[in-house]
C-alpha cells in the first residue's frame, strides 16, 4: 500500500509489483480537523485493506510519501510545512505497529524518484535524477541503484541550489535558488501573480513580459540539468511535476540552455525526459518506497 500525503489531500492506493495501481481511496488531509493527517491515513489504509481483502490480494508493506525531510538515521519526520503535526513523528514506527506490516516513510520527491526507476521511465537503468515542478522544486536522486538520501535528508534539495549567484532573494533565506525562477511560486512572483501556466500561455501568445518570465525560468531549468548532468552524469533525468507540461512545450528551448552549461560527452549520455506529472497515480511513488526498502534494494 501507498499512502501520499499531501497539504491538501491523502490517497492510499494498492500497488502491485510491477506499478498497477488495483484501488485507491482519498480524502482531505485535515477533513478530521485540525492536525488530524494520521487518522485519515490510518482510516484510508484500513478501507483499502478492506478492499485488498475483498479482491484477494495479500498485502506486503506500508510505504508513506510525506512532503518533508526525514532523518535518514531514526526516520523521524523533519521539517514538515503542509503538516506540521507530522514533525518529529516515527510514523513508520506506529503504522508498523497499527497494521502489522513493515512500514518505510520518506520524502514524496525520494518516493517519486523510485517509482520512475522501477515503474517509470527510468526502468532498468542504474542512475537517475528526478526533478519534481510544482509550487516548489524537489529532486530525487538513484545512483548506482540505491536511492540517495543525504547525511540529514536533505539529498536532492536542488530547488534551493543557487543558479545565479547574486541572483534574486528566496524564501529559503538564499540567492538566487532554482525556485525563484523556474518553480510554479517563482514564475507566479515575477509574473505579478499570475499563475505559472497562464505565463506560458501568454508568452506563446506573444506578450513579451511573460516571454521573460519564461525565457527566464527555461534559462535557469536548463542550468540546473547542466549542473546535474556534469555532476552526476546519470542514465535519465525526467522533469515532471504540475509544472512539467509547461515546460514540455518549450523543451526546445530548455535543452539548449541545458546544452550551454553541461559538458557534451557528458549530455550525450543522459536522456532527459519533461514529462506532465500523472495526478492519479501519486501513489505508485510511497508504494516503491515500500517495495524497495522492503525487497532489500532490488532494482
Ligand atoms: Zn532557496
Amino acid at each position: 500500500m501507498g499512502v501520499d500525503v499531501g497539504g491538501t489531500t491523502t490517497s492510499v492506493g494498492l500497488v502491485t509489483r510491477d506499478g498497477a495501481v488495483l484501488a485507491t481511496e482519498i480524502a482531505p488531509t485535515h477533513g478530521h480537523g485540525p492536525a488530524t493527517a494520521e487518522r485519515t491515513m490510518t482510516a484510508l489504509l484500513e478501507r483499502v485493506l478492506e478492499r485488498a481483502a475483498g479482491q484477494g490480494v495479500r498485502v506486503g508493506a506500508i510505504g508513506v510519501g510525506v512532503p518533508a525531510t526525514v532523518d535518514p538515521a531514526t526516520g523521524a519526520i523533519v521539517e514538515s510545512h503542509h503538516t506540521a503535526e507530522l514533525t518529529g513523528q516515527h510514523l513508520g514506527r506506529t503504522l508498523g505497529a497499527r497494521f502489522g506490516l513493515p512500514a518505510f516513510v520518506d520524502n514524496d520527491v525520494n518516493a517519486l524518484a523510485l517509482s520512475e526507476w522501477m515503474f517509470g521511465l527510468g526502468r532498468g537503468v542504474r542512475s537517475l535524477v528526478v526533478l519534481a515542478i510544482g509550487t516548489g522544486i524537489g529532486a530525487g536522486i538513484v545512483l548506482g541503484g540505491r536511492l540517495v538520501r543525504g547525511s540529514a535528508g536533505y539529498a536532492g534539495e536542488l530547488g534551493h541550489a543557487s543558479v545565479r549567484f547574486e541572483g534574486r532573494p528566496c524564501w529559503c533565506g538564499g540567492h538566487g535558488c532554482l525556485v525563484v525562477y523556474a518553480s510554479g511560486r517563482g514564475i507566479a512572483e515575477a509574473a505579478g501573480g499570475r499563475a505559472a501556466p497562464l505565463v506560458f500561455e501568454a508568452a506563446a501568445a506573444g506578450d513579451a513580459a511573460a516571454g521573460a518570465v519564461v525565457g527566464e525560468a527555461c534559462d535557469a531549468l536548463g542550468a540546473m540539468i547542466g549542473t546535474i548532468v556534469n555532476g552526476l552524469n546519470p542514465d535519465v533525468v525526467v522533469v515532471t511535476g504540475g509544472v512539467a507540461a509547461a515546460y514540455a512545450a518549450r523543451e526546445a528551448r530548455v535543452l539548449r540552455a541545458a546544452a550551454r552549461h553541461a559538458l557534451a560527452l557528458a549530455l550525450a549520455r543522459t536522456r532527459i525526459a519533461i514529462v506532465p506529472g500523472d495526478k492519479h497515480a501519486t501513489v505508485r511513488g510511497p508504494a516503491a518506497l515500500a517495495f524497495y526498502e522492503s525487497e532489500g534494494h532490488a532494482p
